[in-house]
């Protein structure tokens, strides 16, 4: 187990005292792990209390939903454990007063049972009391009746919506009524990539293997309805709203919110492929869209997994959602905007010169064999730098490369190949286009460069000599790198030195080329022993000695397969 913790006992208690010093809105109670709203006295008379919680590790629930507008306490237990009778009670003393408390209860019969006892004992007390239950989970809506679902992150939802009619001064009665309502109409589903640790134990709930998921599970780390295999996001969005649907109808013309909720660990990257699709199929089936909430809502630890909440809702519900609020973990959206979202992904504007209509693919061409070679030399290498990127980078280098490597290939039938310095610039223009990363803009400069350095200049040996400095000087003045910082410079820098100082000695250009080679490859090599200066390495400093520089490699890989496709019969 690797947490940012102090000790396993004291997680709870400290999360809290975290939250209350982070949001002036909220303050905790001394006894108890009871967050409540800071000016719960104030409104204790005039407005119904919500009162919502269960056991911790769902955060940002239930806390990070106390606020005007929202929860007015939230009791925490244990993680994964629901709190006992006595937290209840105190978090319904705390903020109950005479328009009396709701109670917003998960169904899961811990809970249950220490919300229902704690209720008891406040009726006895002379308070009002109401309990809505949310049992929101369809994954299990084949098995088990209606009531015995699980609550899920749907109940976020109906948090909100019972705390705005609190805060618009609602009965008990009316709150409870709209917040059943809202119950009543939400459904979520989930699945899991992976489980979370729960503190104490130390280890994942449960154990799943790479091509692996748990489908419709619940929040606290116990298995879901099924073990499935892991497929694209696409189709588990599929399988999730045709799982949601099963158990909940929804007609053409029905009004949704709709809540993506990030179990604890998935990627926000992750979270909007999966929303993309999921919108994509609602809207397919002609469902309204009123609202979307994207985010982490209610958590499982630190799960990787997603789950899907569907309500349906009319004007009131809607109202209730927009309503304003100021608990933290509560997202203030924009309503969606009508229409086809996919009418906002708008035409990407081509940055390339316009295309010639000449075909320039020439048979056996030197400078055509000479990108093949490069191309293909730099794909075969991709896991490799890749390898050598993870070492001292963030392991991207191989796929920049690799996906730079096929732009310019693609764009082979349309360089002048007959004219060395537009072929140049062509090349630069695709990989600064396609490769991105830090390498990305260093290539296109490169390339751009020895394009200027060779136009209108005879392709002999001193115009390729000048464009190799030329090229080595793009790097340096973009990147600011000077030869031994352990950059790709170090290979780049004495090629064009060996090259130059072979053809000064009388050698032919294609011996000197070779010798070039053999100083770049020994340039990269050497870097292993160069502390990074550059570029993400840098921050890695004498953990980088003893590997090269994946720059560096990557330049003689290229400029060793273009001399190779050199040596070959030419024309
Ligand atoms: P990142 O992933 O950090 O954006 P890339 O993976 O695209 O970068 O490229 C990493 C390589 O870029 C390094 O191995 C190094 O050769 C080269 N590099 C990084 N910074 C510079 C710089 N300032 N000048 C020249 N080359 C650099
Ligand atoms: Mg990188």
């Amino acid at each position: 187990m690797k947490k940012l913790i102090n000790r396993t006992e004291a997680v709870v208690g400290e999360m809290l005292e975290g939250l209350v010093a982070m949001y002036p809105n909220l303050a905790l109670l001394s006894q108890h792990s009871v967050v409540i709203r800071a000016e719960a006295d104030q409104v204790r008379d005039v407005q119904v209390a919500l009162v919502a919680g269960g056991g911790s590790g769902h955060e940002p629930a239930h806390a990070g939903y106390v606020g005007a507008g929202m929860l007015s306490a939230a009791v925490a237990g244990e993680v994964f454990t629901s709190p006992a009778p006595a937290a209840v009670l105190a978090a319904i003393r705390a903020v109950g007063g005479k328009p009396g408390v709701l109670l917003i209860v998960k169904n899961y019969t811990g809970d249950r049972l220490n919300f229902g006892l704690a209720a008891e004992m406040a009726r006895a007390e002379g308070l009002e009391i109401e309990t809505v239950l949310v049992a929101d989970d369809v994954a299990l809506a084949a098995t088990q009746a209606r009531g015995e679902r699980r609550g899920l992150a749907g109940t976020v939802l109906v948090h909100k919506i019972a705390g705005a009619a609190a805060a618009a001064g609602k009965t008990l009665s009316e709150v409870a009524a709209l917040a059943r309502q809202a119950a009543g109409n939400v459904a979520t589903v989930g699945l899991s990539l992976s489980a979370g640790v729960i503190p104490a134990a130390g280890r994942q709930t449960y154990l799943l293997a790479d091509d692996e998921i748990e489908f419709g599970l619940g929040i606290h780390g116990e298995p879901g309805a099924e073990r499935a295999a892991l497929q694209p996001a696409d189709e588990l969005a599929q399988q999730m709203l045709d799982r949601l649907l099963s158990g909940y109808r929804l007609a053409a013309g029905d009004r949704v919110a709709v809540l993506i909720n990030n179990l604890g660990a998935t990627t926000n990257m992750e979270l909007a492929i999966l929303a993309r699709k999921a919108l994509a199929l609602l809207r397919d089936r002609n469902v309204i869209i009123e609202r979307m909430y994207p985010g982490t809502f209610v958590t499982s630890l630190e799960a990787a997994g997603i789950s899907l909440s569907l309500m349906r809702v009319d004007e009131a519900l809607l109202q209730h959602l927009d309503a304003p609020t100021d608990a933290p973990a509560w997202p203030n959206l924009l309503p969606l905007a009508p229409g086809d979202p996919r009418e906002r992904i708008v035409v990407k504007v081509d940055a390339h010169k316009p295309d010639h209509e000449a075909i320039h693919e020439l048979p056996n061409n030197r400078l055509q064999r000479a990108i093949q070679a490069a191309c293909k030399a730099l794909q075969d290498a991709e896991q490799e730098l890749n390898e050598l990127d993870r070492i001292t980078g963030d392991g991207d280098l191989g796929a920049s490369l690799s996906r730079g490597a096929k732009a310019v290939e693609a764009g082979l039938p349309v360089y002048r190949l007959d004219r060395v310095s537009d072929t140049l610039q062509a090349i630069g223009l695709r990989l600064q286009d396609a490769m991105g990363g830090t390498s990305g803009p260093l290539y296109g400069a490169l390339f751009l460069r020895a394009a200027r350095a060779m136009h209108d200049a005879a392709t002999d040996a001193p115009a390729w000599t000048r464009a190799c400095f030329a090229a080595c000087d793009a790097v340096r003045a973009l990147g600011g790198a000077s030869a031994g910082d352990r950059t790709m410079l170090d290979a780049l820098s004495p090629f064009a030195q060996e090259f130059e100082s072979a053809i000064t000695q009388g050698e032919s250009p294609i011996a000197a080329f070779g010798d070039a080679v053999t100083a770049a490859e020994q340039g990269a090599k050497a870097t292993a022993q160069m502390l990074p200066r550059r570029g993400r390495a840098s921050y890695l400093r004498k953990r980088a000695l003893g590997h090269p520089d994946p720059g560096a490699v990557a330049v003689a890989i290229w400029l060793r397969a273009v001399f190779e496709s050199d040596k070959e019969p030419r024309p």
